[in-house]
């Protein structure tokens, strides 16, 4: 019997070895990883160069306190974050999560405006139907109500919650993206003069929505369009790229196709591709000038800050993925991994949806596709979707609670940026085996 916690109650399946794509069980089976775990193992499993740069960096220096000293991979990766914005990054803070780095974001976000004499400014606005990490801080962001149910009332206040932009589940019949925008930035500013804008410090949202809602890029110019309602109002931009970033919609940062940059960005699964713990927050200059010229320093920090295991591991990943132009193979491969989910499974009675961008699609479910209603959350479709695909040894991430937070099914695919044509293809044809088992099981 396993003495681990887990999240699932009865223990999932023991895993002993991985190469590229595929994961190796003890019985002995091969999973093919459809969704790289949680849109983490970006080149695949078993990398030797990877795991032999984590070694040499073991042997040299594992690690540092980051009150004393700092370590060449860190640097570097500082560096490459850094450079890889174009201008909108100053510094990079490096924690071991996503949820940590979503934690550092909104420290960040307040004390940017305690530095420039804006104590007040600690309100922070995300979207309902969201995700941004299990810590406190990042759930009491966080906007889909499943996940925050046990633990309610949250720890903190100063958190509200607006509209989401998806457009399936929630644009109001025959409106245009451009009056969908203008309605929702409308109900931003609103909302930041509601709670009044000298308290608001902050707007979080994910450039791409993942986990709750299955793969759901914005409409057209809303990026922009609350960009600037933020600039009126003296509000932070945060965006949470921790599931969408890192190369996964074929672009290093997905805000790189929406016209915007953000002024505090937060990273962590592609970045070190699931070889290291490692999550990132990205400051734009004025937010780092704001603290220079203010009190000098960031008041947080971690113990395992800036980890040189987990800096040079996610280096390495990183510079991998620079030297094979693998975002770039993302964004070539993209188009062809689409068409073969919408071939196989666009006419499925039960797939109301498949959206995306890059190796990030996802798949809703849906009872009845006319009228888009979900199935009851008992059926617990995503999951007998789930089952079925491990049965016939592909993995792919399930998600519940599509529509606000308590109904409607939806799974991710996201497969490594290293996957080849015939495990893509492979991933498709046992994905839409998988939906037929599914569907079989149905009463
Ligand atoms: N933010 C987003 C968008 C996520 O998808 C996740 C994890 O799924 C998190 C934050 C939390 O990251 P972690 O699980 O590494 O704490």
């Amino acid at each position: 019997m396993s003495r681990v916690l887990h999240r699932a109650g009865a223990g999932p399946a023991l895993a002993v070895s991985g190469t590229g794509s595929w994961i190796t069980l003890a019985s002995g089976a091969q999973v093919l990883d459809g969704a790289g775990g949680a849109a983490v193992a970006c080149i695949g499993h078993g990398n030797r160069r990877v795991g032999a740069a984590i070694a040499d960096q073991a042997a040299r220096i594992s690690y540092l306190h980051s009150a004393f000293f700092t370590s060449t991979p860190a640097e570097e990766l500082a560096d490459l974050l850094v450079e890889s914005g174009g201008g909108a990054f100053a510094r990079a803070f490096f924690v071991s999560s996503g949820s940590e780095s979503v934690e550092s974001a909104l420290k960040l976000a307040r004390q940017y405006h305690v530095e420039r004499g804006a104590p007040s400014r600690s309100h922070v606005i995300a979207r309902r139907q969201s995700y941004h990490g299990n810590t406190f801080g990042a759930l009491s962001a966080s906007g889909h109500p499943a996940r925050r149910a046990i633990y309610e009332p949250m720890l903190m206040s100063g958190f509200s919650h607006v509209s989401p932009c998806q457009a399936y589940r929630y644009r109001p019949e025959g409106l245009s993206d451009a009056d969908w925008v203008a309605h929702l930035a409308a109900e931003l500013e609103a909302e930041i003069t509601g709670v009044g804008a000298d308290r608001v410090a902050a707007f979080v949202a994910e450039t791409v929505v993942g986990a709750t809602s299955g793969c759901t890029p914005a409409v057209p110019g809303y990026f922009r369009a609350m960009r600037a309602v933020c600039d009126r109002h003296g509000v932070l931009l945060v965006l949470d790229e921790i599931m969408s970033g890192m190369g996964r919609t074929g672009r290093l940062h997905a805000w790189q196709d929406e016209g915007v940059t953000p002024d505090i960005q937060t990273v962590a699964k592609g970045l070190g591709g699931g070889y290291v713990p490692i999550g990132a927050m990205l400051a734009a200059p004025k937010v780092v000038e704001a603290l220079a010229a203010g009190s000098g320093a960031f008041v947080h920090g971690h113990t395992y800050q800036a980890h040189p295991l987990a800096a040079r591991g996610a280096l390495e990943v990183q510079r991998i993925i620079a030297e094979e132009d693998l975002v770039g193979r993302v964004a070539r491969m993209a188009p062809a991994l689409r068409a073969r989910i919408e071939t196989r499974l666009g006419d499925h009675p039960h797939v109301g949806d498949i959206r995306g961008r890059g190796f990030f699609l996802g798949l809703e479910f849906v009872a009845d596709r006319a009228t888009k209603a979900p199935f009851a959350p008992q059926t617990g479709f995503a999951t007998l979707v789930k089952d079925a695909a491990l049965a016939r040894g592909l993995a792919i991430y399930p998600g519940s609670g599509t529509i606000d937070g308590t109904r409607g099914d939806h799974v991710i695919v996201a497969p490594p940026f290293t996957a080849t044509e015939d495990e893509l293809d492979q991933i498709c044809e046992r994905l839409a085996l998988a939906v037929a088992d599914a569907t079989a099981l149905l009463p």
